[in-house]
């Protein structure tokens, strides 16, 4: 009789370590929430619609406002952020967002919170960045078949080959990789601080991965010989120096603004080339007339609800993979608590040195 009392005292939530007990809260049961269109709903997210009226028509609000709701609510419910990059749809990014920015500012704000559960609005590779960074979180992606070209275009055992056939050169990996390459590189960049890093190493050769657009665009910034992978972003890579060239004549005073994943003979005919984060301050600081973002074509949606007055020429590039996130998804994944990413602690481990090799570069 004893030990059966005893066992029952044993498995009760008092006496499990503490986190297995917080994990369990974590993934408590919650009810459906009702999705359906009311005045209540109408009311509570009325100040969210005022963000995204000069982008999303008026007839589409009450099919995104009930998700609005419920997602704003259970985040509060299981003490979650939503992470959302700057290539989210603008409900995504404008009504449900915590954090918005590009995979490495989500990453290392997302670290600094006090949040039990992250929810990356993003690709997959974003959200085993924000693991890296977080080990003690949840990290939940919406869709796990969110994937990248650039980030599948090389894997761990690639970067052993090169280290193999260019022995001593030191690799850096855009952030745009999975852990597994992270855990195989001396240090990672980002597409702002690329020829920073590249120069912090002091060597004279470096070999970079995997995008050989971004890498053919530092190589015209510095001394130091890269050897470029041949991966490619399969948004910015569709760009053209003759299409944009076209906007140039038929939009008088147009500003193009390009990503550095982009080849460089388009780099070449914009008049500037940043991040995400760049091209975003460039245009709330500079104000142009008329602008076109050479990056994902949801950018321009974004930065349009915030800067009134500018005048958006879009052509359209979407990411199919950043497009599988959506409102559903990630109402689906805080009341399932899925699809949550694993990554073998050993290599997040070693996956992080890189990325706080990188940050430690002045
Ligand atoms: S836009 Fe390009 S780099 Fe970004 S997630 Fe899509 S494929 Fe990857």
């Amino acid at each position: 009789m004893q030990a059966t009392s005893a066992k029952a005292v044993l498995g009760s939530p008092a006496h499990l370590p503490d986190a297995q007990k917080r994990r369990e809260a974590r993934f408590a049961p919650v009810a459906l929430p009702n999705l359906a269109w009311t005045p209540e709903v109408a009311r509570e997210t009325a100040h969210l619609y005022e963000k995204v009226k000069a982008i999303i028509p008026p007839i589409e609000w009450p099919f995104h406002a009930p998700y609005v709701k419920a997602i704003n609510e259970l985040k509060k419910q299981r003490n979650a952020v939503i992470l959302a990059h700057n290539y989210q749809t603008p409900e995504i990014y404008n009504c449900v967002a915590d954090v918005v920015g590009d995979s490495l500012q989500l990453a290392r704000i997302a670290e600094q919170s006090e949040a039990d559960v992250i929810v990356q609005g993003g690709v997959h590779f974003m959200a085993e960045t924000s693991k890296i960074l977080s080990p003690d979180k949840t990290v939940l992606i919406p869709d796990s078949q969110a994937g990248c070209s650039l980030a599948a275009s090389i894997t761990g055992e690639d970067v052993r080959a090169l280290k193999r056939k260019y022995p001593g050169v030191p690799v850096v990996a855009y952030v745009n990789t999975s852990a597994d390459v992270k855990a195989e590189v001396d240090i990672c960049c980002t597409s702002s601080n690329a020829v920073k890093i590249v120069e912090s190493l002091g060597v004279d050769t470096v070999i970079m991965v995997p995008d050989r657009f971004l890498a053919a665009n530092v190589a015209r910034q510095t001394k130091v010989k890269i050897i470029a992978w041949h991966g490619a972003c399969e948004v910015h890579e569709r760009f053209t120096p003759e299409e944009l060239l076209g906007y140039r004549e038929a939009e008088p005073g147009i500003e193009l603004i390009a990503h550095p994943e982009c080849p460089p003979e388009v780099v070449d005919v914009c008049d500037f080339s940043g991040s995400t984060a760049a091209m975003i301050d460039y245009v709330k600081t500079r104000r142009p007339k008329k602008v076109l973002l050479v990056t994902e074509c949801s950018m321009a949606d974004n930065v349009a609800a915030e800067t009134p007055g500018v005048d958006f020429i879009r052509p359209c590039n979407l990411c199919p993979h950043m497009k599988r996130i959506t409102l559903p998804k990630i109402l689906d994944s805080l009341v399932y608590m899925r699809e949550e990413v694993v990554i073998d602690p050993a290599l997040a481990a070693r996956a992080r040195r890189s990325v706080e090799r990188m940050i430690a570069v002045k």
